[in-house]
């Protein structure tokens, strides 16, 4: 597997009747992977449980099926490599470069972990990169206005999604986590 999914997730087996409030038509739109071409992002917002990995990994296998190669990890695991990347010399723009191959970067959980100022610096700079040469799709447990605290500067928070949501789909799922929800059926009906 060479997107690196940590699961297989379908958006077949997405049960969208969960999600009352999901934009049917997006995601129609988006399952037919036509953003990708154009360089655009999906950003997926919403708290824990609600499907957003779930969704990114599903589109990122219609993305693979329809012969854009995607790549998956989580933020932590992007500013990890792109460090390890900026450790050699030159190394952080021969890694984005090389990171063009792949059309969409999937980049889970933005939000959890905050950043300290170099990690947000090199994930900066992965945004900038991509800006109109490549697609992101990112999911994020915080809304827009608390990604200041992610970056510990409201500056480079508000430069990051300036350049995000300039070409790109903003879905918003909420409700009840899908894991306790499933938890608390099991034990009602037995
Ligand atoms: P999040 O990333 O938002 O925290 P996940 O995508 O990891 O949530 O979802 C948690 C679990 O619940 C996963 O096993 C996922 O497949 C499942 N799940 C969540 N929402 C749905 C849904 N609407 N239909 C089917 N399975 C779902
Ligand atoms: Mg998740």
């Amino acid at each position: 597997q060479t997107a690196k999914f940590p699961a297989i997730k379908t958006l077949e087996d997405f049960n969208t009747d969960y999600q009352p409030g999901l934009r049917r038509d997006v995601l129609a739109h988006l399952q037919n992977t036509s953003f990708v071409p154009k360089a655009e992002n999906v950003i997926l917002l919403g708290p824990p449980g609600v499907g957003k990995t779930h969704l990114g990994i599903g589109l990122g296998i219609k993305a693979c099926q329809a012969g854009y190669p995607a790549l998956f990890d989580t933020a932590a695991g992007w500013v990890n490599r792109l460090s390890d990347a900026h450790q050699r010399h030159g190394g952080l723009d021969q890694e984005l470069k090389r990171l063009r191959r792949y059309r969409l970067l999937i980049i889970d959980e933005l939000g959890y972990l905050p950043f300290d100022a170099d990690a947000a610096n090199l994930f900066f700079q992965l945004v900038a990169a991509r800006y109109e040469q490549g697609s992101l799709l990112i999911t994020s447990n915080l809304s827009f206005g608390r990604w200041g605290e992610i970056f510990s500067d409201d500056t480079v928070a508000a430069a990051m999604i300036d350049r995000l949501v300039h070409h790109a789909e903003v879905l918003t799922l909420d409700g009840e986590s899908y894991r306790t929800r499933s938890r608390r059926e099991l034990i009602e009906t037995t």
